[in-house]
C-alpha cells in the first residue's frame, strides 16, 4: 500500500517533508511549495533537492508517487477581475516550474469557485486557463481534485470533472485526484465506492485517477461542507475508508491523509499533535482503534 500523509515544507524545503513523512511511517507524502493560504514562495536550493532524493531513495519512497499541492488562492473559473486570473494563470505556471525542479510528477490543483460567474463560463475559465498552462513537454501532470461544492465550487460532480477533462488538449498532462470528504459532502455514498467507480468509468477512464486524499468527513452526505474527520471518526467510518484503499482498482496509485491534527484537551489546548503515523499504522494494520486519540496524547506527552 502507498499511504503517506500531507507534511509541512521546511526551512529545508522538500528535505524537511521527506523526514518528517519518514518520522510516520510513510512511503508517499504531499506538501505545498509555501503556505497554502499565500503565494509567498522561496527559490528552491538544489543541493538540499538533492539530498532529499537521497533519502527518499533510502527510505523506499518513491519520488513518483510523491504529491505537490498547489495553494487554495489560485482560481481559475473566474476572469472578472482580469489581472486576478493572469495572477492565478501565472502563479500556476510557477507552481509547475518548482515541481520541476524538485522532481515532482503530480501537482493537485481545486478546479476554482466560479464566485459570481455563470458556472458554465466558469468552467470555460479553467479549461482556458489550463491549456495554457500545460504544455506538451512538461514533466508535470495537474491533478484536478474532485470538491465538496461549499459555496460555489467547481469540480463537485462527475458531470464538471468530465466536461474539464473532455476539453482539455493535452490529456497526457491531467488527471483526477479524488477526495474521500469531499465526495461525501458532495453526495457520494463512500460505503458503496465501487458503484462511484462503476459512474467514473462510465464517463472517463479510471486511469485519469492518480492520487486519493483520505479523509472521514465530519458531516452527513451531501452537505456540501468539506470539513475533514480523523480516519474512523467522521460520518464516512473505518470500514468503508480500508475497503477504499484495499480497492483494486485503484491499488497502485498513492493514498494521502489530510486528517486534523489532535488537541491536547487535557492541559495545554494550544498544543496540536499529528495523528498521521498513528492513522497509518491503524489502516496497515486495518483495524480500527476507538482510543486512537488518547492514544496519541498519551504518547506525544510522555515522549
Ligand atoms: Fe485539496
Ligand atoms: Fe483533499
Ligand atoms: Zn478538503
Amino acid at each position: 500500500m502507498i499511504i503517506g500523509s500531507h507534511v509541512s515544507y521546511g526551512p529545508q524545503g522538500l528535505l524537511d517533508s521527506v523526514k518528517e513523512a519518514i518520522s510516520y511511517n510513510a512511503n508517499t507524502f504531499m506538501f505545498y511549495t509555501g503556505a497554502p493560504q499565500n503565494t509567498l514562495r522561496k527559490d528552491i536550493d538544489l543541493s538540499l533537492v538533492g539530498a532529499a532524493h537521497e533519502l527518499m531513495q533510502n527510505n523506499n519512497i518513491d519520488i513518483n508517487n510523491v504529491i505537490c499541492h498547489a495553494p487554495y488562492i489560485i482560481n481559475l473559473a473566474n476572469n472578472t477581475t482580469e489581472t486576478k486570473y493572469q495572477f492565478s494563470i501565472n502563479f500556476l505556471k510557477e507552481e509547475i516550474n518548482r515541481c520541476t525542479k524538485l522532481g515532482i510528477k503530480y501537482l493537485v490543483l481545486h478546479p476554482g469557485s466560479s464566485v459570481g460567474l455563470d458556472p458554465h463560463i466558469a468552467l470555460d475559465n479553467i479549461i482556458n486557463a489550463l491549456n495554457i498552462v500545460l504544455k506538451n513537454d512538461s514533466k508535470v501532470t495537474i491533478l484536478l481534485e474532485t470538491m465538496a461544492g461549499k459555496g460555489t465550487e467547481l469540480g463537485k460532480n462527475l458531470e464538471e470533472i468530465k466536461y474539464l477533462i473532455d476539453h482539455i488538449i493535452n490529456k497526457d498532462k491531467i488527471g483526477i485526484c479524488l477526495d474521500t470528504c469531499h465526495l461525501n459532502d458532495a453526495g457520494y455514498d463512500m460505503a458503496n465506492f465501487d458503484h462511484y467507480l462503476d459512474e467514473f468509468s462510465k464517463l472517463l477512464s479510471l486511469d485519469y485517477i492518480k492520487c486519493l486524499h483520505l479523509n472521514d468527513s465530519k458531516n452527513p452526505i451531501n452537505s456540501h461542507k468539506d470539513r475533514h474527520a480523523n480516519i474512523g471518526f467522521g460520518t464516512i467510518g473505518f470500514t468503508n475508508l480500508l475497503n477504499i484503499i484495499n480497492n483494486p482498482r485503484l491499488k497502485d496509485i498513492p493514498k494521502i491523509l489530510e486528517t486534523p491534527y489532535i488537541g491536547n484537551t487535557l492541559e495545554d489546548k494550544e498544543r496540536l499533535y499529528p495523528p498521521y503515523k498513528y492513522e497509518i499504522a491503524m489502516l496497515r494494520k486495518g483495524e480500527f482503534n476507538p482510543n486512537l486519540m488518547e492514544d496519541i496524547r498519551n504518547e506525544y506527552q510522555t515522549s
